[in-house]
C-alpha cells in the first residue's frame, strides 16, 4: 500500500518513516507530486488544519494520505504560538527567529510561568473523503536559553516534564518515545494495524 505524507518538512518525514519502519507500506513524500497545489493552513485548530491537508492531498493524489499539524502552546502566552508556531516571528521566519522571539516574549518569567506543551494532531484520510484524527501531547517547560543541536523548531528550548535535557539534547529515538508526534503516531499505528 502507498501512503502519501502530506508534508515537505524533511525532519517530519524522517520521524514518520522511522516510526513506521517494519510496516508494509510505501511512504511517498509530497514532493513526489510536483503538480500538487499548496494547501493553505487556514484552520483555527491543529485538528482542522491536519484534516484539511490530509483530505485534500488524498483526493488529489488518489492515495490515502497522512497529514499532521503541530506546534507549541505556552500557557503564560495564552496558548501562543499555537497554530502559528512555524511562523511565530513572521511569514517565512526560520526556527532561529521563532525561538528568539519566544525567549524574548518569555523574558523574566519565573519557572512556574514557563509551562508549555507540544501538540500534534495527525489525520489519516482516504480518497473517498473519510478521515480519522489522532492527537498527542507532551508537557514541559521552556528554558531560558538554547541547549543542544538535534531535532528542529523549538526543541533547543523545550524540556519535557521529568527531564533535565531539552529535546535537542536527546537522541532521535529518545525524543520519539516522548514526543507529541510519537504519541499521535502510536495511536495512528494501532488504527492502521486494525484496518490494513
Ligand atoms: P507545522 O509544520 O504547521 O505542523 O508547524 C509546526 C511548527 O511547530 C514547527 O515549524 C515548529 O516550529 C513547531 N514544532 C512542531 N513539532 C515540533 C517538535 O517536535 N519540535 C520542535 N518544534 C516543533
Amino acid at each position: 500500500m502507498t501512503i502519501v505524507l502530506a508534508t515537505t518538512n524533511r525532519k517530519k518525514i524522517e520521524e514518520i518513516t522511522r516510526m513506521f519502519a517494519g510496516f508494509n507500506v510505501r511512504f511517498l513524500p509530497l514532493d513526489s507530486f510536483p503538480d500538487c497545489p499548496e494547501i493553505i493552513e487556514d484552520g483555527k485548530t491543529f485538528r482542522a488544519n491536519a484534516v484539511k491537508k490530509a483530505v485534500s492531498i488524498s483526493k488529489i493524489t488518489g492515495h490515502p494520505a497522512i497529514a499532521d499539524d503541530s506546534g507549541l502552546e505556552v500557557r503564560a502566552l495564552g496558548g501562543a504560538p499555537g497554530i502559528f508556531s512555524a511562523r511565530y516571528a513572521g511569514e517565512g521566519a526560520d526556527d532561529e527567529k521563532n525561538v528568539r522571539k519566544l525567549l524574548r516574549e518569555m523574558k523574566g518569567l519565573e519557572d512556574r510561568d514557563r509551562e508549555a506543551r507540544f501538540v500534534c494532531c495527525m489525520a489519516f484520510a482516504g480518497p473517498d473523503g473519510s478521515c480519522k484524527t489522532f492527537t498527542g501531547y507532551i508537557s514541559g517547560m521552556i528554558g531560558r536559553r538554547r541547549k543542544g543541536f538535534n531535532g528542529f523548531g523549538y526543541d533547543p528550548v523545550f524540556y519535557p516534564a521529568g527531564h533535565d535535557r531539552t529535546f535537542a539534547e536527546m537522541s532521535d529515538s529518545e525524543k520519539d518515545s516522548l514526543s507529541h508526534r510519537g504519541k499521535a503516531m502510536k495511536k495512528l499505528y494501532a488504527y492502521l494495524r486494525k484496518i490494513l
